[in-house]
């Protein structure tokens, strides 16, 4: 056989496959009720980010279509040229009240928010510091900005310190931590990094993809839960596209700072503006996490039930409380398996492999929502115990 440029695409793929490691595609149509249809079967899906079973909910359907007949599908140009409407608008500014912030800035997604505001924070000669959980958009973040970047452990906060101590000279310091770490269910220590952070004069940007709507008594997510308010956080991070149900990114911070965001985020800049349906549909996503605290409230009922089954059956997961519940299995052939046979009865939990996760701690990664039931999740428990002792 010939050897062409492109020849060691066949080996590499050939190699993701033998080591388990090939990620495979498929079509998903979501059902109502946390459920979803997969080659025409019906499985309960603990899949999906909607924790809050907004995604499907006819509300935001109707002011999306509403936006989409007013205003059209695209917003034909980026926001600063001509692309930001109403909509948009109108969001920003519901995005601030609800954070207690003095302004938001949209983005075309959670990963272009990451991608943009750090290179904003810092460049080269600054000092980066990123949590080694951290999720890849912002390590991709801390990267393309160019400034020193130094991993940290929250487990191993002293060395926090003494990298903070040694970067005093850095003209600035910025220390990026997720506010829960989507592939442990656990939440950051907040409390100590926002102490170090005024002991140091250091930046401080938390992402909450996971925590808006979700974790803190009216949903700001884990600084609320935290009690890391006010200016305690330089930026937050967050997504329209998980409990909010729609897509997109933003940030909410001082007005000073979006200011300089709106002038210097290149994913803002050189980006075409979020749909306006997007943006009507998060708005109103908004407007419901407030007035239905019953959701954020189904989600903790479900979320102990199964950790209580799992656990009295010896399945410790890694969670400490919120609907991302993740099993540890080791290896990617395991989980593969697990997960593998749960959707052959019907329920829908996938396998988190390598490298997403370390090597050797593949797991089962169970997200709840608001829109299962407890039988939903008794019934996972039950099947689930089955499968995990079987394999
Ligand atoms: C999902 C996620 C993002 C990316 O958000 P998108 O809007 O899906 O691009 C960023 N950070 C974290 C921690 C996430 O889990």
């Amino acid at each position: 056989m010939s050897s062409t440029p492109l020849s060691w695409v066949a080996a590499e793929l050939a190699g993701l496959a033998e080591s388990h490691l090939l990620r495979t595609r498929r079509e998903v149509t979501p059902l109502p009720g946390g459920r979803c249809e997969i080659d025409g079967r019906t499985l309960i899906d603990f899949s999906s980010n909607d924790y809050l079973g907004l995604s499907l909910d006819p509300r935001l359907q109707a002011a999306a279509i509403a936006a989409t007949e007013q205003y059209g599908t695209g917003s034909r140009a980026s926001a600063l040229v001509s692309g930001r409407t109403v909509c948009h608008a109108l969001l920003e500014e519901q995005l601030a009240r609800f954070e207690h912030q003095q302004a938001a800035v949209l983005f075309p997604t959670g990963y272009a928010a990451n991608l943009g505001v750090i290179p904003a924070l810092v460049g080269p000669g600054d000092v980066v510091f990123c949590e080694r959980l951290n999720h890849a958009s912002l390590v991709d973040g801390c990267r393309a900005s160019r400034a020193r970047l130094q991993i940290f452990r929250s487990d191993r906060l002293d060395r926090l310190r003494t990298g903070l101590i040694r970067a005093k000279d850095a003209p600035r310091r910025l220390i990026v931590t997720d506010g829960v770490f989507s592939m442990d269910g656990t939440l950051a220590p907040l409390r100590p990094l926002c102490q170090f952070a005024r002991e140091h004069r250091a930046m401080l940007l938390v992402d909450e993809a996971h925590g808006t709507g979700v974790h803190g008594r009216n949903g700001r997510g884990a600084c609320e839960a935290a009690g890391c308010e006010g200016d305690q956080v330089t930026v937050r991070i967050g997504t329209l596209s998980k409990a909010i149900g729609s897509l997109g990114g933003f940030a909410v911070c001082s007005q000073e700072l979006a200011d300089w965001l709106w002038n210097r985020c290149r994913t803002q800049l050189f980006s075409t503006a979020l749909p306006p349906a997007s943006c009507a549909a998060a708005s109103r996503a908004l407007e419901l996490i407030e007035q239905e605290p019953e959701r954020r409230q189904q989600l903790n009922t479900l979320a102990k039930e199964l950790t209580g089954l799992l656990t009295s059956a010896g399945i410790s997961t890694t969670s400490t409380g919120g609907p991302i519940i993740p099993l540890i299995a080791g290896s990617a052939e395991r989980a593969m398996a697990i997960s593998d046979a749960l959707a052959t009865r019907g329920f829908l939990a996938p396998a988190i492999r390598p490298p997403t996760v370390p090597q050797g701690s593949s797991r089962l990664r169970i997200s709840l929502s608001a829109a299962h039931s407890l039988d939903d999740v008794r019934q996972l428990a039950a099947e689930l115990c089955d499968v995990w002792k079987a394999s």
